[in-house]
């Protein structure tokens, strides 16, 4: 069995690598998203083990693109903080399960030979709202078929809103979500971002979906 883990702490990373090589499984190490991609795009693997902060590129971010690739291998999220959005968000986009930081040895080893005996069943997943739809797995927005030019961090900023449609949204629960990082509540990151992705969600269609709620934050939702 050969295993992929993405984990940018030497530390957590060598201390897996050796109980799992202890525990009869093959293990390679990448220290960031690319090379967690690269690796995965050209080697076969039987699980990746996935840490959601990693530099680079976030988890998010790989298994998307994993999954845009069409590469089904089981994946099992590390994390270092137990919310329910992330692991909503983490199952939804195709992990098999997750684990919060820290943890016992012995309950990722039981975690990963319960997934590796469980077959890959994947459900596309596709959220909508109005004529916007996002499809998590191929990483693709569109409103009324027209396909939207997102960055990534912009494909990560709608997505949470779609996810949570009708809910107000403080920025710093945004900065949070999509940077993992405590902005100062003036800081106007949040800000340029929604009003980019405005210009492409909203601008060019009807009805507009990004509402600003003053003192709040932001909702997504179809108004009457
Ligand atoms: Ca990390």
């Amino acid at each position: 069995m050969k295993i992929l883990i993405a984990e940018d702490e030497p530390k957590t990373s060598a201390y897996l690598k050796r109980g799992m090589e202890e525990n009869g499984f093959v293990v390679d190490l990448a220290g960031n998203g690319d090379d967690a991609i690269h690796l995965a795009s050209n080697c076969s693997y039987d699980l990746i083990i996935l840490d959601v902060m990693l530099p680079g590129r976030d988890g998010w971010t790989i298994i998307s693109e994993l999954r845009r690739r069409e590469i089904s291998t089981p994946t099992l999220f590390l994390t270092a903080r137990d919310s329910v959005h992330d692991r909503v968000m983490g199952l939804e986009l195709g992990a098999d399960d997750y684990l919060v930081k820290p943890f016992a040895f012995s309950e990722l080893l039981a975690r990963m030979r319960s997934i590796l005996r469980r077959g890959p069943p994947r459900p596309s997943l596709v959220l909508k709202l109005a004529d916007l739809e996002l499809d998590l797995i191929r990483h693709r927005a569109a409103r009324s078929g027209h396909v939207l030019d997102l960055t990534p961090k912009e494909f990560q900023l709608l997505s949470l809103l779609l996810r949570r449609t009708g809910e107000v949204l403080s920025r710093t629960l945004i900065a949070e979500s999509v940077w993992d990082i405590n902005f100062e509540s003036d800081s106007n990151v949040v800000d340029v971002h929604i009003r980019r992705l405005r210009s492409k969600v909203d601008d060019p269609f009807d009805p507009k979906l990004i509402h600003t709620v003053r003192g709040a934050g932001y909702v997504l939702e179809a108004r009457a």
